[in-house]
């Protein structure tokens, strides 16, 4: 169950909860399709439960589609986004024909669904459709989650030419920006702060989560979430608390993640992470069901340290939820993890396994500094990374989008 749009008054100050309530008038009568690939797991899947039925109230009429695919599809696609995020992995002709007849399927089953005035495609999964729906007069904008700052070029050679035929693009970070014809938008992805996943949980509830994963609550306890995924480096989280249980044996590490129904890897991957924990009683895999969201907001409101060790990353969402709740974190320079670990202010980038270990050392030792720099954190979060302002600047960019050519909107 979502909030209702007024109780994010307080949160975000009045001003700003009316001009989004302004903006969204303007798009009345105006309706929109998003669409991607699963309705759980992942960060998209996240950002889209908490905004589109907030959308619906503000009165603008999204509907939120997700494609289907099949196993061939989604090993595809997960190639294709590992290669955009610059691994050297090539499309075969078969899985570009995997793609393109998935994506005939899907553009057969949504064809009436998708017929609006504008559609906003999240990622590479469902980006196929484009060549075969879009109709004269629509608009269709392309929305990159993706850290395409150094793709590997056959894949670009791929997706570039198709996110050309969109009428925009979006991406989360400046560094991801394209040479492209077309115009391209900067947006930062959120999180819902009234959502399960980071809304108060009495204590309570969070020793009993605690005991229910047999974590000592009188102990450290250093955690990454984050989908079993190569790039979320679960083998580099390890390394780096080994080196930190050297100086501080009672710290807990728990990896706690889950797969996604587009990501076929994850499976594969936990094997070799339990494999690397070993034996090892201070270290905890938690293989969570989907929609686990109160019990990872409650992991993570417990933990005296939330790592981020990803070598690639979108944005990191799980940054921005351990931030906005006054957690100490210990993130990767990568993707868009800076705009929200400022160093020395919201909290402490790393490079390597040995700099997040001293990191996380760091916190150990000063919980007094860590805590402030936390505080700014969930603060730095309020002001930039909430679903309001992410809903504003989807707004802003719908209205430009659908009034071309039109320098000024008027708002009143
Ligand atoms: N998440 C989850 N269960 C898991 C692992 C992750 O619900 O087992 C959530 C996590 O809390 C966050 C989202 O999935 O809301 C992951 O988003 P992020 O941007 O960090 O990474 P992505 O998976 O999109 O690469």
């Amino acid at each position: 169950m979502s909030s209702p749009y007024s109780a994010y008054r307080p949160i975000i100050g009045g001003a700003e909860h009316d001009l989004i309530a302004r903006l969204a008038e303007w798009l009345r009568g105006r309706d929109m399709a998003m669409v991607n690939s699963t309705r759980d797991g992942g960060g998209v899947a996240e950002i889209l439960r908490n905004m589109v039925p907030l959308m619906n109230e503000l009165g603008v009429a999204v509907d939120w589609e997700v494609i289907e695919g099949r196993p061939d599809f989604f090993a595809a696609t997960k190639t294709l986004h590992n290669a955009l995020h610059g691994r050297p992995e090539p499309l075969t002709p078969e899985m570009i024909r995997a793609y393109w007849e998935v994506s005939d399927l899907n553009a057969a089953k949504l064809r009436e669904r998708l017929d609006k005035p504008l559609v906003f495609i999240h990622d590479p999964q469902p980006a196929g459709l484009l060549r075969r729906l879009k109709k004269e007069g629509q608009k269709w904008v392309y929305r990159c989650h993706v850290d395409v700052s150094s793709p590997y070029p056959p894949a670009w050679e791929f997706l570039g030419p198709l996110m050309e035929e969109y009428d925009a693009s979006v991406f989360s970070h400046p560094s991801f920006a394209q040479k492209m014809s077309k115009p391209q938008f900067l947006i930062a992805p959120s999180i819902d702060p009234l959502a399960d996943k980071n809304k108060p949980l009495p204590e309570d509830f969070i020793r009993r989560t605690l005991e229910r994963y047999q974590l000592d609550p009188d102990r450290p306890l250093v955690t990454q979430v984050s989908r079993f995924d190569k790039l979320k480096d679960p083998l580099g989280v390890i390394e780096a608390f080994q080196k930190v249980k050297r100086t501080h044996p009672r710290a807990q590490l728990l990896l706690a993640g889950g797969a996604a129904s587009d990501d076929p890897e994850s499976v594969h991957i936990l094997p070799a992470i339990l494999e690397a924990a070993g034996k090892d009683e201070s270290i905890h895999i938690l293989d969570l069901p989907p929609f686990s969201d109160l019990e990872i907001n409650a992991l993570q409101r417990a933990s005296t340290v939330v790592l981020q060790k990803s070598l690639k990353e979108g944005f990191a969402l799980t940054v921005t939820e351990a931030l906005w709740k006054e957690r100490p974190v210990v993130a990767m320079a990568v993707g868009g993890i800076p705009l929200q670990v400022l160093p020395g202010k919201t909290g402490y980038l790393v490079h390597t396994v040995e700099g997040a270990a001293v990191a996380i050392r760091r916190v150990l030792d000063n919980p007094v500094e860590a805590q402030v720099l936390a505080r700014n954190g969930r603060e730095h979060v309020r002001q930039n990374f909430l679903i309001t302002r992410h809903i504003r600047d989807y707004l802003a960019l719908f209205l430009c989008v659908l009034n071309p050519g039109q320098a000024v909107v008027k708002l009143a």
